[in-house]
């Protein structure tokens, strides 16, 4: 372990069509948009390669099976199904109860395959088993957060770090029970409707408001009662859009302010993001993550921040 006085963490949190499954208007382009998705993971891995920056993949739960099946009609019977406003009907009704080879959206087996044999080491942590919703109801944040760790450690995975669904954090004290010891925080934006339908160009604006101000947050992990809660900066939103007008150095200027930050601070810079945002502008995406690995290589070198993933960081 190094002692420089900054860290610096990269998340990709992966959930295929699991985040959207409820949503008619995304169910319609989900093949072409989440399909992509394994053209560009191996992209991904060659850049994190390319920069020896780790990084930690914290997959649906569902999507570390090879396959599942309906008993009755129903998949996952044991399972606590979410009420959602959303959603009223059984949260796993779009669940094929089928494999991989059909249904290649709901199950990755080979993504956390890609992953685990990548080098440098990544960590392979979880995102809910099904990506409901965590914030309202203790039995079903129970009841995901075991199914999501049983789910990785039948696919020979340790799954010690947990993202929230939406960043939607709650009784973050039943992590332990499961296994976890690390969660990250709430994000900014952490929300439980769909994204509002701004206009292309107001989803810009703001890109390029966020992009232009102070800096991205840094924080200090925290102990909450028996895990650890990790900060968590900005997200690397996708360059497609209208959002494709943002000059990938305005991107890259916020990385540097973020390390500069981590080291001025000796706190965390951690930007998170889905494998899904570097569908669409597929190109940029990659360029913009290549050069800010690139400083984080840079800093790393200079003695700045050191590269962590979730479960390494410690209050
Ligand atoms: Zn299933």
């Amino acid at each position: 372990m190094s002692g420089a006085p900054g860290t610096f963490l990269l998340t990709f949190d992966v959930e295929l069509i699991w985040g959207v499954f409820f949503d008619a208007r995304w169910r319609r382009r989900a093949l072409a948009h989440f399909g992509a998705v394994r053209e560009v993971f191996p992209r991904l891995l060659g850049t994190l390669a390319r920069h020896d920056v780790r990084a930690t993949f914290a997959f649906v739960g569902h999507l570390f099976l090879g396959s599942c099946a309906r008993v009755d009609g129903r998949t996952h019977p044991e399972m606590v199904r979410p009420v959602h406003r959303h959603f009223p009907g059984d949260w796993y009704a779009f669940d094929p109860g089928t494999d991989v080879a059909r249904d290649p959206l709901f199950y990755a087996p080979d993504l956390v395959r890609l992953v685990r044999e990548a080098r440098p080491l990544h960590e392979i942590g979880a995102h809910g088993f099904s990506h409901a919703f965590l914030d309202t109801d203790r039995d079903l944040a129970r009841a995901e957060m075991r199914a999501a760790a049983e789910a990785a450690r039948a696919a020979g995975v340790a799954a010690r770090s947990f993202v929230y669904p939406r960043n939607l954090v709650g009784f973050p004290e039943e992590l332990a029970g499961a296994g976890f010891t690390h969660y990250r925080e709430a994000g900014a934006g952490g929300s439980r409707e769909m994204p509002p339908r701004r206009g292309p160009l107001a989803r810009a604006a703001r890109l390029a408001a966020r992009l232009l101000g102070a800096g991205p947050p840094v924080g200090l992990p925290r102990r909450v009662g028996p895990v650890v809660e990790v900060p968590a900066s900005v997200p690397i939103l996708p360059a497609s859009g209208a959002r494709r007008l943002v000059p990938n150095a305005v991107r890259v200027a916020e990385v540097r302010r973020g390390l500069a930050r981590a080291r001025d601070r000796g706190a965390v810079f951690h930007l998170w993001t889905h494998p899904h945002n570097f569908v669409g502008g597929t190109e940029k995406s990659l360029a913009f993550l290549d050069r800010a690995l690139g400083l984080v290589s840079a800093a790393r070198e200079r003695g700045e921040v050191r590269v962590a993933t979730m479960s390494e960081v410690a209050p």
